[in-house]
C-alpha cells in the first residue's frame, strides 16, 4: 500500500487550511478547559485571542534566525513557545497564581493536538518529510514542489502519535492523575526528538537542532513542573 500525494494542488493550499483548522481546535479546547477549571472567562478569552498571534509570531521568527534570515516557515518548536508566552503574558496580567497553573496545564494538554493536526498540512503540502524508502507503507511523492520522490511517512507517525499523547493526556487529567502535565511533556519530547532521526532533514546530522530544542524544552519543563509542585505542597 503506497500512499500517492500530489503536491501540485489548486488554489486552496492544504498547509495553510491544516494549521487554521489546529489552531481553532488547540485554542477551543484550550479555552474549554481553562473555563471548567476555574479560570475567568474573560481571562481564558484574552488567552484565545493573542495565543494564536503570539504562536505564528515566534514560529515565524525561530525558522527566521535558525536559517540566518533565509527560509520563511512557521517552525512548530517557535510556535509552542509563543504559546507559552502568551500564558506567561495573560498570567501577568491576570495575577492570580492558580489561573497561571491552569493555564499552563491546559496550554500543555492541547498543543500535541495542534501539532498532530498541523502535521496533516505538512503531509499534504510534502514539507518536513521523511528519508527517502522504497518499501511498503512509503509516500509517493509528484508534483513541482517535491519532484517524483519516494519517502517514509513520518508526518503521518507524528500525526498518530501526538493524536495518542494528546488523548492519553486528556484522559489522564479528567481522572485528575498526578504528573500528567510530566507525561505529556516527556512523551512529546521522546516523540518529536526520536522521529526527528526518521527525517530528511537529519541526513548527514549526528544531532538536529530540532533535537537540541527538545532537550532544552525538556529540561525546562521538568524544572518548571517540578517549581510548580514544590509550590502546590507548600500551599
Ligand atoms: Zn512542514
Amino acid at each position: 500500500m503506497t500512499l500517492h500525494i500530489d503536491t501540485d494542488w489548486g488554489k486552496i493550499p492544504p498547509y495553510a487550511i491544516m494549521i487554521m483548522l489546529s489552531f481553532a481546535a488547540g485554542i477551543g479546547s484550550m479555552f474549554f478547559i481553562n473555563v471548567k477549571s476555574g479560570v475567568r472567562k474573560h481571562m481564558a478569552g484574552y488567552l484565545s485571542l493573542l495565543a494564536p498571534f503570539m504562536s505564528i509570531f515566534f514560529g515565524l521568527l525561530l525558522t527566521y534566525i535558525t536559517t540566518f534570515g533565509k527560509g520563511l516557515g512557521l517552525s512548530s518548536i517557535g510556535g509552542l513557545f509563543g504559546m507559552f508566552a502568551a500564558v506567561v503574558t495573560i498570567a501577568l496580567i491576570g495575577r492570580d497564581r492558580r489561573e497561571f497553573r491552569t493555564m499552563l496545564t491546559s496550554c500543555t494538554l492541547v498543543v500535541p493536538l495542534m501539532y498532530s493536526i498541523s502535521k496533516i498540512g505538512c503531509l499534504c503540502a510534502g514539507c518536513c518529510r521523511g528519508i527517502a524508502c522504497h518499501g511498503a507503507f512509503c509516500i509517493e511523492y509528484t508534483g513541482k514542489r517535491t519532484g517524483d520522490i519516494c519517502v517514509f511517512p513520518v508526518q503521518l507517525a507524528e500525526t498518530l502519535l501526538f493524536f495518542a499523547i494528546f488523548v492519553t493526556g486528556i484522559i489522564l487529567f479528567m481522572k485528575k492523575k498526578q504528573n500528567t502535565e510530566l507525561f505529556v511533556i516527556i512523551a512529546s519530547v521522546l516523540g518529536k526528538g526520536g522521529l526527528d532521526f526518521l527525517r530528511a532533514s537529519h541526513t548527514d546530522k549526528i544531532i538536529s537542532l530540532n533535537q537540541i530544542l527538545c532537550l532544552v524544552i525538556a529540561a525546562v519543563a521538568i524544572a518548571g513542573y517540578k517549581y510548580f509542585k514544590k509550590l502546590r505542597i507548600e500551599n
